[in-house]
């Protein structure tokens, strides 16, 4: 049996409730003798505030280091609003991305078709929609210098913020996008704003190049990002795999979000360079939602964004798509069973708590691998 060796680190608010779930899912693996995940535990964001006067430890980045992959819940929350800047819950989540060197985040956009209603977009327009964002993580206006805010003498400040890009970096996350297009429709659009950045055109050379070099069998088109993003509420199904700079790729990224209706659905991963010696990424697996204070300690959270981002980490990390299209088929029947968190409720649907929708999800699943 394949072993595995997992990092949990279930953070704040609601984080521990949604990782029970993947605890139970670990559980019906073990059982199954389908892989052993050995797993460590460790505290970030405001739990570690408290317990450690710092957001992540020394010691739990070392784990995160060591191990095959990061499952990580939520930070933050109202309690932590006072802390040091620097110790704030965030920064926990931010020195993980960071020092692992998670550049390449894949968010996926799916509408399962028994929540296609719950849409702001028409029924015809998201049904069945199964596309990718990946966003460049590491670079671009968000870390560039300079970045400063200067007086200028005269009443009048002045802010800069740097957007810069090497070669490299694009490379890397182009390369990233033609392989996930490989193992799905084979379509990678790349968006950019090449008409007025000099960066655009930089990026817009370097993805065609790789493309025409290394991976000529998958289909590239390219997208000026403001026409991107019409497009993708206009008819979302066009795409595959969107790939884009990482200030794009956040606004573009939340607006596909919300093509499937609710946050509480999806999942995301992030994932660092290759190491050519193991063949494997550092990588990094979290639902996009936060730790939801409002509904901590309910009951009340959906654990699906959760159980589907720990289904990218089989699929990313551990090899085992068949298993994280089984675990993905088990959400949606769970959902076509009619069964809802309150976040997605719907008329005759059945209201379920947290766990009730882990347990139902793994019932499921033992079916489905049966
Ligand atoms: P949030 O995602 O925590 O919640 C927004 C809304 O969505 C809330 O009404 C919440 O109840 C609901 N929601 C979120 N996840 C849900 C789930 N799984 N099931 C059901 N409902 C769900 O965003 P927020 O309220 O803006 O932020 C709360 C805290 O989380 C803040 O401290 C923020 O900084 C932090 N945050 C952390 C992350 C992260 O850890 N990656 C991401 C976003 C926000």
């Amino acid at each position: 049996m394949a072993t595995f060796n997992l990092l949990l680190l279930a953070g704040d608010g609601i984080g521990p409730e949604v990782m029970a779930e993947v605890k139970r899912l670990l559980g019906f693996y073990a059982k199954k003798g389908i892989a052993d995940f050995h797993t460590e535990e460790g505290l970030v964001g405001g739990s570690a505030y408290d317990a450690h006067k710092v957001a992540i430890t020394e010691a739990t980045m070392a784990k995160a280091h060591a191990c095959d992959a990061v499952i990580f819940g939520a930070v933050g929350g109202p309690r932590w609003d006072k802390v040091p800047f620097e110790a704030r819950p965030e920064a926990g989540l931010l020195r993980l991305r960071k020092e692992l060197g998670l550049f390449a985040n894949i968010r996926p956009a799916i509408v399962y078709p028994a929540l296609a209603d719950a849409s702001s977009l028409k029924r015809e327009a998201v049904e069945g929609l199964d596309i990718i964002i990946l966003r460049e993580l590491t670079g671009g206006v968000y870390f560039g210098e300079p970045k400063t805010i200067s007086d200028l003498g005269n009443g009048q400040k002045r802010a800069i913020d740097t957007q810069v890009y090497d070669t490299y970096e694009i490379e890397r996350i182009a390369r990233v996008g033609f392989e996930l297009a490989r193992k799905r429709r084979n379509k990678v659009t790349s968006m950019e704003k090449r008409n007025v950045m000099k960066t655009g055109v930089l990026w817009h050379e370097v993805v065609g190049r790789i493309h025409d070099r290394e991976y000529q069998d998958v289909q590239l088109e390219h997208m000026l990002a403001d026409a991107g993003g019409m497009q993708l509420v206009r008819w979302p199904k066009q795409f595959d795999v969107i790939v884009t700079d990482n200030l794009f790729g956040d606004m573009l990224s939340d607006v596909a979000a919300m093509l499937t209706g609710s946050l509480g659905m999806l999942p995301s991963a992030s994932l660092g360079e290759l190491d050519p010696k193991t063949g494997r990424r550092k990588a990094m697996y979290e639902p996009v939602h936060g730790s939801a204070p409002d509904i901590a300690g309910k009951g009340m959270a959906n654990p699906i964004a959760m159980l589907a981002s720990f289904a990218m980490a089989m699929r990313y990390s551990f090899n085992m798509g068949k298993e994280a299209d089984r675990l993905e088929a088990a959400i949606a029947a769970a959902l076509a069973e009619g069964l809802r968190t309150a976040d997605i409720k719907s008329e005759g649907c059945n209201i379920v708590s947290t766990a009730e929708m882990g347990e139902a999800i793994v019932g499921e699943l033992e079916t489905l691998s049966a």
